[in-house]
């Protein structure tokens, strides 16, 4: 690590004062400081990630332990430790080159990715605007930009006449979704509205809001409330179960077909069961996954519409990760039925390639998000429009203009070429698995995620025979091996790619370790991923060989 000060001239102590401080609230320091400032600021708008170039962040040339022991300081100082130009150099110089490369093309591990450099900037104008999105008293324009932005994603989904959008763009007494933090608190607004849909005020109850779920079941003749989602569902769905009260063992979890996706005879049966149980049970919602956090597989979403629109159940589409394959003409299909939803996740964050973090939750109905209305006397007063009425967070940040202006920026078209560019390689990156002998692909790519293993010829052969047993230890080995060399190949840190373990759709079929890839980044291309499976390779002979 370079040295930046001159130690051999004596510092004057830093002390903390009006002085010091009204300048912190007006401009640098001094013309040094500012020079200093605005040379860091074009490094990190132009490219941070050039600190983190040569490997992905996850070697263990400097481990985590280490690390940890350098970061032990309990004590605040009274006066200031160092100067504002000081603490940059150490973000950059220090802290940036440990930080994981997520925008390097080898890093193909997560949903969290490269994003456009403008993005940068757009956040940077947020934070130096800082308003404040729960009141218009201290967002203003920012609030209208806000809900136009809501009906652009929602007629993304929907698709509903001019008239509807003309009605609800902008009207104060309706709203088309809310802007959150992320796809866990979009999951569970979504929920929380239709448990208080389920639950809603009748004769002599308040309603579930108001009076509490134990209040609610006895008004409905309820014992129970569930919530069905295929087994591939986020684990946010069971935090919402807790926070809800129903409990996250009543995140029901259907078994899945062998694509992956929800099976709609095990649901069917599973609705069934529920609805002649002796136990008088709430289906609060039915949630179908547009594009799996595992496998980027999508529910079949016309199916399950069709389900939920049959037995009068909310129908959820968490698409927290595969919304903005709407914006591709070629794969939007793919999402088809979405617009069935009563409701719908969609991530800033994942695919709209926002900085973090941003979740997005949309309604079919602009009235439904009344069940969810809270008023406070000195802001969001009855009738005001002020955003932070209805919306599980309080302040929050102006996530709509990054997410406007990005649409701006990029056009549908834009979108649709990051779209199409994960989904075909994905798809070329399958091909690649299929062709070489000592691996299998586990579930192919519907969207741009897709999962394999290492599997040695010599040992799928073996696995052939009719020996439950022998089935079982080798399906062991590999588990092992899979681990294996995901850790060592993310140890070394030239590339990553993460790993999970897969309950198969069959109740007989033994837990999966697999290897999971997700292409998001425009830079990956299939040289890289097979660069990336030549590394697999190698540490498998290596390690095990
Ligand atoms: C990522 C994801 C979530 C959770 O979103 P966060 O933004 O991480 O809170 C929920 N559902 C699916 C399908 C996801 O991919």
């Amino acid at each position: 690590m370079m040295k930046k000060q001159n130690t051999i001239t004596p510092k004057k102590a830093l002390v903390a004062d009006w002085t010091t401080l009204t300048r912190t609230f007006i401009k640098p320091e001094d013309d040094a400081a500012r020079s200093t400032l605005i040379k860091y600021m074009e490094q990190i708008l132009f490219g941070l990630q050039d600190f983190l170039k040569k490997h992905v962040g996850f070697t263990e040339e400097v481990s985590l332990l280490d690390l940890s022991k350098k970061f032990t300081d309990i004590r605040i100082s009274k006066n200031p430790e160092k100067k504002l130009t000081d603490v940059l150099t150490d973000l950059i110089e220090d802290i940036a080159p440990h930080a994981v490369n997520v925008a390097s093309p080898y890093f193909v591990g997560h949903m969290t990715s490269a994003i456009p450099f403008f993005m940068v900037h757009l956040k940077t104008i947020v934070a130096a605007l800082n308003q404040n999105v729960v009141k218009i008293e201290t967002s203003k324009v920012v609030s209208v930009v806000e809900k136009q932005v809501l009906a652009k994603i929602h007629r993304l989904i929907y698709r509903k006449s001019d008239a509807f959008y003309n009605e609800h763009i902008q009207s104060p007494s309706t709203t088309l979704g809310c802007f959150t933090e992320n796809g866990t608190l979009s999951n569970l607004t979504a929920l929380w509205v239709a448990r208080n849909v389920f639950f809603a005020p009748k004769n002599g109850f308040d309603g579930v809001e108001k009076e509490g779920l134990q209040t609610a079941y006895k008004a409905y003749g309820i014992q129970r409330s569930v919530v069905l989602v295929s087994r591939r569902g986020h684990y946010s769905l069971n935090k919402a179960g807790g926070i809800l009260g129903i409990g996250n063992h009543n995140i029901v979890a259907v078994d899945v077909d062998e694509n992956s996706r929800i099976h709609i005879g095990s649901l069917n049966r599973t609705i069934k069961e529920i609805k002649n149980s002796r136990e008088k049970t709430a289906i609060l919602a039915v949630v179908g996954i547009a594009g799996t956090t595992e496998t980027g597989t999508v529910d079949p979403l016309l199916k399950l519409g069709e389900i939920c629109a049959e037995n009068s159940i909310h129908f959820h589409v968490d698409a927290a990760w595969g919304g903005p394959t709407l914006m591709s003409e070629k794969y939007s299909h793919l999402l088809s039925g979405i617009e069935l939803a009563n409701s719908v996740t969609i991530d800033g964050h994942k695919q709209f390639y926002m900085p973090m973090s941003c979740g997005m939750v949309y309604f079919k109905d602009p009235e439904i998000m009344d069940q969810v209305i809270y008023h406070a006397h000195y802001v969001n007063r009855p009738g005001s429009v002020d955003l932070g009425i209805k919306s599980p967070s309080g302040s929050r940040e102006a996530n709509s203009l990054i997410l406007d202006s990005a649409l701006k920026i990029m056009g549908s078209q834009g979108y649709a070429l990051l779209i199409d560019h994960g989904i075909e390689t994905a798809r070329e990156f399958a091909g690649e698995i299929e062709k070489r002998p000592d691996f299998q692909l586990v579930t192919p790519p519907e969207l741009n995620i897709l999962t394999y293993r290492l599997f040695p010829a010599s040992l799928q052969k073996q696995i052939l025979g009719p020996d439950v047993e022998q089935a079982i230890s080798i399906n062991e080995k590999l588990n092992k091996i899979n681990r294996t060399v995901q850790r060592l190949q993310r140890e070394t840190g030239n590339s990553f790619v993460s790993r999970t373990t897969l309950k198969m759709g069959n109740h007989l079929e033994q837990d999966k370790v697999v290897l999971r890839a997700v292409i998001m980044n425009p830079m990956t291309t299939i040289e890289i991923l097979r660069k990336i499976l030549d590394e697999q390779e190698n540490i498998y002979k290596n390690t095990f060989t």
